[in-house]
């Protein structure tokens, strides 16, 4: 029996509404594949510890290479688009990802693994159409934090963590969506540890 060690305890899985990177004060720069579905989209998979502090930056020997996972790169660039100024292909921001987070779980899963399992984790939650079939829809209108929150758990089975940001009026909106992930990355558990973070009690899901 071959032991591995792991140096985290879980993962935080982030998604981010497209619509609330872009309508703040900093804006956002559509990629140069052209402008992503009205969907969210896949921030990153971060290995965490369960006192809520995290590794980074764990092996400066492991690189993005992205021939690694050129048989991902077009889901890539639907479900994980960057939307940072300049705008992008989206390599630098999986770099980014890679470097920071991903190499801090190379000891269970490689690039390639890392990758897929992120892909994998947002089809299997599909979270946009657990939030519209209850009528919570990307148009503008303010919601309860409570009822999306229930809304998710019982479409997924687990209790998201929600981060608001502001757009450029200063209304709270629902910006990312946060999911607890075993260090296999590929079954959703319930949080150990939640981040921190204060939405209002009513949030905008504004459109893109
Ligand atoms: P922010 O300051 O916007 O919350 O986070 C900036 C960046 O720090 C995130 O994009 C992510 O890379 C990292 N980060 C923030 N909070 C956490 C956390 O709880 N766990 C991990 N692994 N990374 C985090
Ligand atoms: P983290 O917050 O995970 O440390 O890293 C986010 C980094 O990725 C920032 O340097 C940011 O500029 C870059 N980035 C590129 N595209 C995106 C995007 O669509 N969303 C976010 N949150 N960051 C992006």
């Amino acid at each position: 029996v071959v032991c591995v060690a792991e140096d985290f305890d879980f993962f935080y899985f982030v998604q981010q509404w497209p619509g609330s990177y872009c309508d703040t004060k900093k804006s956002c720069c559509y990629p140069t594949t052209g402008k992503p579905a009205a969907d969210f989209g896949i921030h990153g998979l971060w290995p965490n510890y369960k006192d809520g502090s995290y590794p980074s930056n764990c092996d400066p020997n492991n690189p993005f290479d992205q021939s690694e996972i050129s048989d991902l790169r077009s889901s890539m660039q639907k479900e994980w688009p960057t939307l940072a100024c300049p705008s992008g292909s989206g390599i630098e921001f999986w770099t980014h990802e890679w470097e920071k987070h991903g190499t801090c779980s190379e000891s269970v899963i490689d690039q390639h693994g890392y990758f897929a399992a992120a892909l994998n984790l947002k089809k299997k939650l599909n979270l946009l159409q657990a939030l519209e079939s209850a009528g919570i829809q990307p148009n503008g209108d303010s919601y309860s934090l409570g009822n999306i929150k229930d809304t998710v758990k019982s479409a997924t089975g687990f209790t998201p963590f929600i981060e608001c940001n502001v757009d450029e009026s200063g209304n709270s909106q629902l910006y990312q969506v946060y999911f607890c992930v075993d260090t296999s990355g590929s079954d959703l558990i319930e949080c150990p540890v939640f981040p921190h973070g204060k939405c209002g009690s009513q949030i905008e899901f504004p459109s893109f």
